[in-house]
């Protein structure tokens, strides 16, 4: 992390799990573990369902609420479809977008993404784009080509006035709910390719500020390792953004306590 330039970020994902009832409880017991001032935002992308549930009991503990996903559409006939105005208009900040899960299952290519990191920055939402390698794509060499190929992808005619809202989170596919963490070096070498990668679209100063986030298996006990890394300024966080005792472990290991 470098706190000089750029701000640290922990999201959590909680993918399709837990109850709107399950929201007050988690914040409360999550409130206990946590250091009352803490410099990194910290993000909870909840299902759409849960969204005001934690919008109403996460603003205490200071938790910026998140989507998972927004249509790439303004409005109009896309049953189940949630739109980043909808979004916005509820009081939605960070908005995940590019999720390997979304882009496997529901076939969510680069251009679908690009369109949806469009749509959240006309409302004020804060993209969180993913990107990351197949077990395959590394094998192969190909971890590098394939980032530089999605991230361009995904920021296609975004300006730099624009960019300053973005987060990027790489998320090696491999790592994502297996319980194989990218080790740090992996984790670091990658997260400076895609500041390379920004410093070569949008120059020096935009790669230096933007945040960029390690996403795969990130754990209570391996975050600080990962968070030690120039290059990684955050957390994306499935699995252990669900038990409020490691999220907070994970927060703590910002060494964001007491600003
Ligand atoms: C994710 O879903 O973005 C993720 C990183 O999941 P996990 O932490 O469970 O690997």
């Amino acid at each position: 992390m470098n706190t000089k330039y750029r701000k640290t970020i922990i999201a959590g994902n909680w993918k399709m799990n837990m109850l709107a009832s399950d929201v007050k409880p988690f914040v409360d017991e999550l409130k206990t573990y946590l250091p009352k001032t803490r410099s990194c935002d910290t993000v909870l992308c909840v299902p759409a369902v849960n969204i005001c549930s934690m919008l109403k009991y996460g603003k205490e503990a200071k938790i910026i609420c998140g989507a998972q996903d927004v249509s790439e559409h303004d409005k109009g006939a896309y049953t189940g479809d949630i739109s980043a105005a909808q979004l916005n208009d509820i009081g939605v900040k960070y908005c995940i977008v590019g999720h390997s899960e979304r882009r496997a299952y529901y076939a969510e290519g680069d251009l679908k993404v690009n369109a949806k990191v469009k749509k959240l920055l006309e409302n004020k939402i804060h993209p969180i784009i993913c990107v990351g390698e197949s077990l395959e794509q590394r094998e192969k060499n190909l971890t590098m080509s394939h980032i530089n190929y999605q991230i361009r992808a995904a920021l296609s005619g975004i300006e730099l006035s624009e960019l300053r809202h973005c987060v990027i989170a790489y998320e090696p596919i491999w790592a994502i709910g297996t319980g194989k963490t990218a080790t740090s070096e992996q984790a670091q070498e990658v997260c400076c390719e895609i500041r390379a990668i920004i410093r070569e679209m949008y120059g020096a100063r935009p790669a230096r500020s933007i945040s960029i986030l390690y996403g795969g298996s990130m754990n209570a006990k391996n975050a600080a390792e990962l968070l030690a890394q120039p290059d990684v300024d955050g957390g994306l966080i499935g699995g252990a953004s669900l038990k409020p005792a490691d999220f907070a472990e994970i927060i703590k290991a910002t060494g964001a306590d007491n600003e």
